[in-house]
């Protein structure tokens, strides 16, 4: 079980570096990520949000565990408003209109090249996840006056710490 970082930690705006090596080392990552995510519980999970700078993530939708290296959203296309939420800031959502369908283009764990057409939830959980790995956190997605509520609540919960 790997710690997930939380809002306020500077890792998290900070953009991920490609992954160079494929190794047992990655592997070994991936494994750990896997093993955190389900156990959050959540959907998705960015490297940076275990602390570490590479770029990857891994994700299920409903599919089993996967792994993208690399990756990246090389199309966008159509809106869809759905309610989001982030492990790394737990305990709130907000309705986010995001592209609906996306192009993602990445790496498997051995090397092989993944191009992939999403739509809709898995659609959400690539834009959400290459968001972090460029260091954007869905704070950033919210209109005005969601984010000066979403503001307020994060405020508050730091002084409470
Ligand atoms: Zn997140």
């Amino acid at each position: 079980m790997l710690t997930i970082r939380q809002y306020g930690d500077p890792v998290l705006k900070q953009a991920t570096k490609d992954v160079e090596e494929l190794d047992g080392r990655l592997a070994k990552l991936v494994d750990d990520m896997f093993e955190t995510m389900y156990e959050a519980p959540g959907v998705g999970l960015a490297a940076n949000q275990v602390g570490v700078q590479r770029r990857l993530f891994v994700y299920d939708v409903g599919d089993g565990p996967q792994v993208v290296i690399n990756p990246r959203i090389t199309e966008t296309s159509g809106e869809w408003a759905f309610e989001e939420g982030c492990l790394s800031v737990p305990g709130l959502h907000w309705t986010i209109i995001r592209p609906n369908k996306v192009h993602l283009t990445g790496l498997d764990l051995d090397g092989n090249e993944l191009s992939i057409d999403a739509e809709e939830y898995q659609g959400r959980v690539f834009q959400h996840e290459v968001d972090h790995l460029e260091g954007t956190l869905l704070i950033e997605r919210l209109d005005e006056d969601q984010r000066r509520e979403a503001m307020k609540v994060l405020r508050a919960r730091t002084l409470a710490d």
